[in-house]
């Protein structure tokens, strides 16, 4: 009678490497991605090209604000109406936050739009 022991040695350990993976891997691999995860707040900043943007004049400095082509802004003379000041902004850091026009995309305080409401 042949002697099956190697093969069936070599099996168990095929099986045990398995297992072993498959325990690292379930137990490593949700700590792994929730490192890398993205986090819950938003990197995208608006990007003033956009189709969105430009129709609503956005601006990532208030003082560059088309003062001909928006009147809401030509009256601002004092400054007032930026992003910070916004009823829409919310803040994330001293010199960003988040707009809701812009599907909670990342503003600079200091940016402006025609959407400007006061808060
Ligand atoms: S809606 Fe308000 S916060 Fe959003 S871009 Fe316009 S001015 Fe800034």
């Amino acid at each position: 009678m042949p002697d099956k022991s190697p093969v069936l040695s070599r099996r168990h350990l095929i099986k045990a490497l398995g297992a072993t993976m498959g325990i690292y891997v379930s137990r490593v691999r949700p700590q792994e991605r929730a490192d890398t995860a993205p986090s819950a707040t938003p990197t995208i900043s608006v990007d003033p090209n956009s189709p969105r943007a430009t129709l609503l004049g956005f601006v990532t400095d208030h003082q560059q604000a088309d003062q001909v082509r928006w009147q809401k802004k030509r009256g601002d003379v004092d400054g007032k109406q930026q992003c910070q000041s916004c009823a829409l902004f919310n803040p994330t850091d001293a010199n960003v936050g988040t707009c809701a026009i812009f599907d909670d995309r990342q503003v600079p305080a200091a940016g402006w739009c025609h959407a400007w409401t006061e808060s």
